[in-house]
């Protein structure tokens, strides 16, 4: 349906593993000087000079993570690498390496890895990331992918999640809900193409959901935004698995509460117009659906005005004392206590 359909089909099995590994890797360039050796021995080298190495790594199942039928194989890797990077620049550090593993069953041709790897190496072109290793190795069933980012950060630099102050305010970058919403918008057609597999669907209307859901883009910018402000985050974490959640691990690790504003959260006209044809509480999606992979940081209360007026960010809460719990304030002046839940409790 969605995805194109390559005609050419090499076999992995004639490759074999190590021209495959070749053939994946052989166009990529190192862009760091970090990077002293990348693919080809039996470990790469970095340097990791004065600075605080940051490490990160998420694995990618199919069938569990992603559906290939809506999911074009590039997309895949261009995601993958994001997934990653996110969490370094949640840390508000600079990312400069990765290594990619995957398991792949032969099913899968040559041209379908190419397509995987053209999506990674449009990431690392785009972020000036290094590919410098991985791992190769076969599946029964399916494709698994597995990214592990490596970045780094001056030690006074480095924004973890566990300090934000009662009385900072609750920031998030871009808006809120889209890539849940383009998620149900190609899980709706996937089953229109079930059923009528020349029926064309017409996605017109949900163009940005979609695209923050298959391509997202991770928020390198953030830092320097902030840097150039002079406002250094007192907690950060990426929006992985929804707003709330991410609240969650704040406020817990960082022994506060929170008073989140339901008029405050950013909303794409998009996400409002699907909401209310998808009959969602628009409220709900921005705060628990998952895979924005905008950041989530608190701030002195001092940084108000250099926040307030910038389109990057939205502030749309403030810390409290830990005893006043997560509340959520609603637009007509309630108050509600926040729920813990990530993505997976919108899936029922
Ligand atoms: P070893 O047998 O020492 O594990 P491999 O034959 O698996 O080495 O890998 C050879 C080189 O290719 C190493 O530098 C490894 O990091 C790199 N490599 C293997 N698979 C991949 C992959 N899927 N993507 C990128 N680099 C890879
Ligand atoms: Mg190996």
């Amino acid at each position: 349906m969605l995805a194109d359909k390559n005609p050419q089909k090499t076999s992995l099995a004639e490759l074999g593993e190590f021209g495959l590994i070749k053939h994946i890797t052989q166009y990529f360039k190192l862009n760091n000087a970090s990077s002293i050796k990348g693919v080809g021995d039996d470990a790469a080298v970095l340097d990791a000079s004065k600075n605080q190495t940051l490490v990160t790594t998420d694995l990618l199942v199919e069938g569990v993570h992603f559906d290939l039928s809506y999911m074009p194989l590039k997309h895949l890797g261009y995601k993958a690498v994001m997934v990653n990077l996110s969490d370094v620049y949640a840390m508000n550090g600079e990312a400069e390496q990765i290594t990619v593993s995957i398991a792949v069953s032969n099913r899968f041709p040559l041209e379908a890895i190419e397509e995987l790897y053209a999506g990674i190496q449009l990431a690392c072109d785009t972020y000036k990331i290094d590919l410098i290793g991985g791992d190769t190795t076969s599946s029964t069933k399916g494709i698994l992918i597995s990214v592990t980012a490596i970045g780094k950060a001056a030690k006074e630099d480095i924004v973890y999640r566990n300090t934000a102050k009662e009385t900072d305010l609750i920031v998030v970058s871009g808006d809120l809900g889209a890539a849940y919403l383009g998620l149900q918008v190609l899980e709706r057609e996937k089953q229109v193409f079930k059923v009528d597999p020349n029926n064309q669907p017409d996605l017109d209307n949900y163009t940005y959901l979609i695209e923050r859901q298959l391509k997202p883009e991770a928020r390198k910018d953030v830092a320097g935004l902030l840097k150039e402000l002079k406002v250094k985050p007192t907690s950060m974490i990426d929006i992985s698995d929804g707003l709330s959640s991410e609240l969650f691990h704040i406020c817990t690790q960082s022994k506060v509460g929170c008073k989140i504003y339901e008029d405050k959260l950013p909303l794409d006209p998009q996400v409002i117009s699907t909401c209310e044809e998808f009959e969602l509480d628009s409220t709900m999606v921005a705060l628990s659906g998952g895979e924005d992979y905008e950041l989530l940081f608190t701030v002195p209360i001092a940084d108000f005005d250099a926040i307030k007026n910038n389109p990057n960010f939205s502030i749309v809460g403030h810390i409290t004392a830990e005893n006043q719990g997560l509340q959520l304030i609603t637009r007509a002046g309630q108050e509600m206590e926040l729920k813990a839940q990530g993505w997976n409790a919108l899936k029922e």
